[in-house]
């Protein structure tokens, strides 16, 4: 809980351009997002302020534009922006962009914020968290499960839920199932306090970045910068995953 990718990653709660399959989950998710400031009690600083795609050629404008019908049918607002409009969504937006695709409704939040209010919520419910205790195995009795092993003992149970994220599959091997897993590498960088530039999160070929400052100032002098790089482009991810 307190070290890996729910904690660090670029905040983005993102419906757009996603497969026309996962757009009900997405799209539900986003619901449960924008009322879980109130439901955990907490900052999260999620902040509504849209999600802009920057192409950098037409190839890449040409799928933004192919993925206009999958947002008409799920009735999510989203439009193509070209290079001279973009300005206005991310002021003093530097490079060299043929346009981009812009949905005005995606939020993103801060994730360690957001990993601990749900930690919080979750012991106010009775769980109790564990921490810097490896599971090592999941331990079976007649053919079920009975526990798991830690490195601090065995916790006898007959219910477990895996949600080791990367190592998943390795935990999986432990009891002889076959998890298939593709590892990303992919990085983050927060700032420190820097003049705030737009509310929108904003992704390009190798690089996102995204403001987060506490959602209690509805007009915010500075903010933190988080920005990050994927190992792959989004296009090579998905042909890797395909085969
Ligand atoms: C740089 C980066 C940017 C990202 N940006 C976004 C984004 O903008 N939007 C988005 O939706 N997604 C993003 N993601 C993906 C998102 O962060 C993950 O999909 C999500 O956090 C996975 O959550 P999880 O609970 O499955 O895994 P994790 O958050 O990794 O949690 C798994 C936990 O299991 C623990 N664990 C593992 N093995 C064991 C063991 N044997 N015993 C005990 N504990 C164990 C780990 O320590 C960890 O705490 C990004 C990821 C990265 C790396």
């Amino acid at each position: 809980m307190p070290g890996e990718q729910s904690r660090k990653n670029w905040g983005f709660v993102r419906q757009q351009g996603r497969d026309p399959v996962e757009m009900p989950l997405v799209m539900e998710a986003h619901r449960l997002w924008r009322g879980l400031p109130r439901e955990l009690g907490a900052d999260i600083e999620w902040i509504q302020g849209g999600n802009l795609a920057l192409a950098a050629d037409d190839r890449r404008m040409a799928r933004f534009e192919a993925w206009l019908p999958v947002a008409r049918e799920f009735g999510l607002p989203t439009r193509l922006l070209r290079a001279r409009d973009l300005g206005a969504v991310v002021p003093g937006l530097a490079g060299d962009w043929v346009g981009g695709m812009h949905t005005p409704g995606d939020g993103h939040a801060d994730p360690e914020k957001t990993t601990d209010a749900f930690a919080r919520a979750a012991v106010a419910y009775g769980a109790s968290l564990h921490l810097e205790c490896a599971v090592q195995g999941v331990s079976t009795r007649a053919g079920a499960v009975s526990g798991v092993v830690t490195e601090h003992g065995e916790i006898r149970t007959p219910t477990v839920v895996c949600a080791a994220g990367a190592w998943s599959a390795r935990l999986a091997r432990t009891l002889g199932l076959d998890l298939p897993q593709r590892w990303v590498r992919g990085t983050v960088a927060r700032t420190t306090p820097a003049p705030a530039v737009s509310a929108c999160a904003v992704w390009a070929p190798g690089v996102a970045r995204a403001s987060s400052w506490s959602s209690a100032g509805p007009c915010p002098a500075s903010s933190h910068e988080r920005t990050g790089a994927s190992s792959a482009s989004r296009d090579a991810i998905r042909s890797r995953c395909r085969s």
